[in-house]
């Protein structure tokens, strides 16, 4: 009844509920580790004013900037990345790297900014690891990423939940789901669907890794989880 005339009195209903920290948190095989940042220049558009269409494209030679900064991530499951266009999984992953940062300040206390995403150019072809990546925004990192890895699973489930009841329609969402204001590519590379089944796909991988981990380590004692090494650039 509280909560009833509490709603009645301000007229709206919260967007977005805080998840309380009293929940059973999912094992997981995300880790934590320190990482490189590196900001490359390449150029920019002369835009008209008013009309935002490109005039010419100018190319600039600034040295790269990077800095050390620690990073929460998870592996995503070769199979995924097969069974989507290569184009197509670098737009998933960028997309659901952005659904995951909406949904962290529902767990941890932060600010938007503290945390950024692995961010994709179209004009970028290098190898696309096969990971969904987090990592403090600060030179030195800020301990919200090491927060992160723990709660990797919660925040994949959020985020699916995300994805799945946002009503906006198309591959390259909206700002309640994958586009990010911050995004560091002007959210050009997006793709709503793929991200769904990246998640879906890295959520079923946790599961059954579990499941056949604790009927293993019935039999053996003293079995330990298997070390995943870090992919470097
Ligand atoms: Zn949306
Ligand atoms: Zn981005």
């Amino acid at each position: 009844m509280a909560l009833r005339a509490h709603k009645k009195s301000f007229g709206y209903d919260c967007a977005y509920t805080a998840r309380i920290s009293n929940m059973q948190i999912s094992k997981t095989t995300a880790q934590t580790d320190t990482c490189k940042v590196t900001t490359t220049w390449f150029g920019f558009y002369r835009v008209r004013k008013g009309s935002n269409e490109i005039l010419d494209t100018v190319d600039l030679l600034l040295p790269k900037y990077s800095y050390e900064s620690q990073s929460a991530w998870i592996r995503v499951p070769q199979s995924i990345k097969a069974a989507v266009e290569i184009k197509d999984f670098r737009a998933g992953l960028h997309a659901a790297g952005h659904a995951l940062l909406n949904v962290v300040p529902l767990y941890i206390i932060c600010h938007s900014s503290d945390l950024a995403s692995e961010c994709v150019n179209p004009h970028d072809t290098r190898y696309v690891p096969e990971r969904i990546l987090l990592y403090d925004q600060r030179p030195g990192g800020t301990g919200i990423s090491a927060q992160v890895q723990p709660l990797f699973t919660e925040l994949l489930t959020a985020a699916l939940e995300l994805l799945t009841s946002c009503c906006c329609s198309g591959d390259t969402g909206c700002p309640n789901c994958v586009q990010s204001l911050a995004c560091h590519e002007y959210n050009e590379v997006l793709d709503k669907d793929v991200a769904v089944i990246i998640i879906k796909g890295v959520l079923e991988a946790e599961k059954s890794y579990f499941n056949g981990f604790s009927r293993v380590s019935a039999n053996i004692s003293g079995a330990a989880l298997p070390c995943i090494g870090f992919p470097r650039k």
